[in-house]
Formats: structure tokens, C-alpha cells, sequence
């Protein structure tokens, strides 16, 4: 088998979507998967609707997914002297014509030609008329007027195209401009492109292209047609249904592994196996397990694997991702090997990073503030006394991990005052967390440490002292 190069070809006018990084994973895991090349290339010939901001969208998109690249970006629109160079192939070999019909006369005969029920094709008015260049000329492809162009497509099967349908398609604009149909054909034989993946809203470009190819004397790649993706109303998948934009999953919370496997999963199937590691990504991929019928973008199941994900993380590698969640929310900087103790005790309740670092407050503040009703139900004169002997326990504990705490809240709480355990967790609780919803007690008081615990018992019993008198 000759070697297995496919590419990504995203047109920089806009940030990178569902849909883009899904085409990008199949390209990245097929070329992987094949110990293949996998190239990134720009197209950005829409000088009007490209920007360098999508550019770098997209390429920190691509980045923070992990899909590597192994040549590229390469920028269509520095690539003009070799579409050109084609293009006077085409022209040499009476493959391709200057047109010199203004965009007005083409306007009036697309309508002249729906109004009389024929289809609004060019009528190729200038194929025989041998024109030379002109400033105002486009460049048509002389497209064979009788046959069958087929597809094989690798995932939708052989799909068939009248040659007579197809138009003598525009390769170059009067401003100089190559076509995407164009740019791309010359781009995938020059790149030596085995393999051309992509939505399938580009299934009816395929037959031009491979018409294109057969004029160049060239070889055809394989073709593989990836379906769309709906949304839950089955129609095409659109802001509404939530965010459509990679980077703002990031925003809000998502871990890049989260996306991959959700992402591969609109389309490909391995039997019912739902969570992949990257490696049995590799390994497994085929094109030949991309479903034919389109696909159904559903959030619940992509916040699902998030919280699988981050239960299943290292904490200490979560660290640097949370990073940017606490300094929004404005947190105070602490110790890395802190904030993954931290993390560890949060990782069974947390479907998002957002969620994780909003439930850290306790941890990351200095000082916390309670939440009014926890305090008012719980922080009551009654627990005066066993927040004292509690306090008097813990500063002479030695050992301040979750077993020594245990014994100690055993001894104090149970043996000594003879009361249940549960009857002081919340109240502890809302003084060490300020609210009612925490990790396990021992737990926090295990990260925390000793000072910390101390001293937020120590302004607890003020409040329940100063709540006494009132
Ligand atoms: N630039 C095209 C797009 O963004 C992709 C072209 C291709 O994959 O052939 O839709």
C-alpha cells in the first residue's frame, strides 16, 4: 500500500467547530493508525473571509486536542505559482478556456434558465470561442459533457454523478483567485494526498475534482465522506444546541481527552465500547466503522465522559488545566502539591472543571464565609462544647491524616460526650467549608491541615459564643 497521507483543510474564517474537529480526529487517527502522515493545511484563498485570528483558533484548537501534525500549516495563498502553473496545463491542453461572460450576462441567463425549467448550469457560451487572457476572463474547466464520474466513496459505497449535470466550473476568477475546487485538487496531488477524508456537505465537489484530476493525468486519492452531525431536532447541528466553538469547551471545563472520545464517537463505533484511550483509538480506527447515516450531537453524554475523565485523572496533571479556573475566580496562588490533594477529594463529585474549581473556595480562600442558613441551623450554642474539647483534641494531635482524625472525632465525639457522630459532622462541616456540601470530612480536614482546621473551629466557636448571647 502506498503510504497514507491525509490532511486537515480548514478555511480560517471563523474558529474551530464540532464538526471541523471531528473531520480533523478521523484524518489524525486514519493517518496514525496507518503509521501515516497527517498534514494541516490553511485555506485561506477567501482573502475577504480569512483572518489570522481564525488561524490561530484553529491551530490552538488542533493543539489543545493533541492532534499533532507532521507538515504544515501550509497557507493557500502562498501556493498562487503552482496553482498557476496547472492551470496553464489545463489551458495548454484544451482542458480548461478563458470565459468572457460578465457576471450580469450570467445572472440573466441562470434566470432566463430557471424560468424555462432547465437547470441554471453555465451554458458554455465561450468553450469554443478561443479567447486569451483578460483582465475580466475566468478560467473555466472544460468539463466532458457525456459519461458517469463515480465516487467510491470508503464510506457512503459508489455514488454516481451524470457528467452532463456538472458545470464547466469556474478554476480561476477574473481578480486571479484559484476556486477551492481548483486550489484543493492541487494542493491534495502535490501534497501527494492518499486519502481525502472530509464532511460529507463536499460530496457533490468530489465528481469536479476527480474530473480535475483525469485532466491532469493524475492519480485519484481514495475518497471517504463523513455524514453530518444534527442536533437533538435533527436538523444540522447549529449554536442552538449549544456551543458549536472547541475552545469553548475548554471554557467551560471539558478535558481535551473528553472531546476526543466524545467526538469519535459521532460517527465511529466499535462495538458498544464508549470510553477509548488515545492509544486504543489508534489502534482500533477504520473508516470501514463510520456509520452512513448522520450523527446526533448529545451534551449529556459528552458531560458524562467529562466527569468519567476527571475521576480517572492523575490529580497532579489536572493541576495545570484547573490553573486557569481558580485565577478567574480569583483565588489566592498556592502550592501545586496542595491544590492536587485538593483535587483528589473532588475528582468523584466534579462533571467539569469549572464546577471542580468553584467547589474549591474553602481550599483556596484564606478565609471563608458561611453560608447564612448552614450557619444559623448548625453553628448553635449547643455545639460550644464539643467544638471546645474537639479543638483541645486536635491541637495536641500529631498525626493530622484521615485515620488519626477519625480516632480522634471517635474519642471525643462518641466515647467522651457519648453523642452520634452525625450530630457534629455538618456543624464541623459548615465551619471548616462554610456550607453544607463538602468531600468527606476527614478528608478536608486531612488536606486543610492542622492550622487551617484549628483556626477555622476556633472562629466557629466565636460565632456560636457571640450567637449565645444575642
Ligand atoms: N476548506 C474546506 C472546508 O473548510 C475543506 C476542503 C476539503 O476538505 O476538501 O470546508
Amino acid at each position: 500500500m502506498e503510504p497514507v497521507i491525509t490532511r486537515f483543510a480548514p478555511s480560517p474564517t471563523g474558529y474551530l467547530h464540532i464538526g471541523g474537529a471531528r473531520t480533523a480526529l478521523f484524518n489524525w487517527l486514519f493517518a496514525r493508525h496507518h503509521s501515516g502522515s497527517f498534514i494541516l493545511r490553511i485555506e485561506d484563498t477567501d482573502q475577504v473571509r480569512s483572518t489570522d485570528q481564525s488561524v490561530k483558533a484553529i491551530l490552538d484548537a488542533m493543539e489543545w486536542l493533541g492532534m499533532d501534525w507532521d507538515a504544515g500549516p501550509y497557507y493557500q495563498k502562498e501556493r498562487f505559482d503552482l496553482y498557476e502553473d496547472h492551470l496553464q496545463k489545463l489551458l495548454n491542453s484544451g482542458h480548461a478556456y478563458y470565459c468572457d461572460c460578465s457576471p450580469e450576462d450570467l445572472d440573466a441567463r441562470r434566470k432566463a434558465a430557471m424560468a424555462e425549467g432547465r437547470k441554471p448550469k453555465y451554458d458554455g457560451r465561450c468553450r469554443d470561442r478561443g479567447f486569451g487572457p483578460g483582465s475580466h476572463r475566468v478560467v473555466r474547466f472544460r468539463c466532458p459533457h457525456g459519461g458517469t464520474t463515480v465516487v467510491n466513496d470508503l464510506i457512503k459505497g459508489p455514488i454516481f454523478f451524470d457528467n452532463a449535470e456538472l458545470d464547466d466550473l469556474v478554476l480561476r476568477r477574473s481578480d486571479g483567485i484559484p476556486t477551492y475546487n481548483f486550489a484543493v485538487v492541487v494542493d491534495d496531488i502535490t501534497m501527494n494526498i492518499s486519502h481525502v477524508i472530509r464532511g460529507d456537505d463536499h460530496v457533490n465537489n468530489t465528481p469536479r475534482q476527480i474530473l480535475l484530476y483525469r485532466a491532469l493525468g493524475e492519480p485519484l486519492p481514495s475518497f471517504g465522506h463523513v455524514p453530518m452531525i444534527l442536533g437533538p431536532d435533527r436538523a444540522r447541528m447549529s449554536k442552538r444546541h449549544g456551543a458549536t466553538s472547541v475552545m469553548a469547551y475548554r471554557e467551560m471545563g471539558y478535558l481535551p481527552q473528553s472531546l476526543i472520545n466524545y467526538l469519535v464517537r459521532l460517527g465511529w463505533s466499535h462495538g458498544d465500547q464508549e470510553i477509548f484511550t488515545l492509544q486504543e483509538l489508534v489502534e482500533k480506527f477504520s473508516l470501514e466503522s463510520v456509520g452512513k447515516s448522520a450523527s446526533v450531537y448529545n451534551p449529556e453524554k459528552l458531560l458524562w465522559l467529562n466527569a468519567h475523565y476527571i475521576k480517572e485523572s492523575d490529580p497532579e496533571q489536572l493541576v495545570p488545566l484547573l490553573k486557569p479556573f481558580l485565577e478567574s475566580l480569583g483565588y489566592p496562588p498556592k502550592d501545586p502539591h496542595y491544590i492536587a490533594r485538593a483535587v483528589r477529594t473532588l475528582q468523584q463529585r466534579s462533571k467539569t472543571l469549572v464546577e471542580m474549581a468553584e467547589s474549591m473556595n474553602f481550599y483556596m480562600l484564606d478565609e471563608i464565609t458561611y453560608d447564612e442558613g448552614a450557619a444559623k441551623k448548625f453553628l448553635k450554642p449547643g455545639m460550644v462544647d464539643p467544638f471546645q474539647r474537639l479543638v483541645e483534641a486536635l491541637e495536641k494531635a500529631e498525626n493530622f491524616d484521615e485515620p488519626a482524625l477519625e480516632k480522634i472525632f471517635e474519642r471525643v465525639i462518641v466515647a467522651e460526650l457519648n453523642m452520634k457522630f452525625g450530630k457534629v459532622a455538618q456543624p464541623v462541616r459548615v465551619a471548616l467549608t462554610g456550607g453544607t456540601v463538602s468531600p468527606g470530612l476527614f478528608e478536608v480536614m486531612a488536606v486543610l491541615g492542622k492550622n487551617i482546621v484549628l483556626k477555622r473551629m476556633r472562629k466557629a466557636l466565636a460565632y456560636m459564643q457571640q450567637e449565645g448571647e444575642n
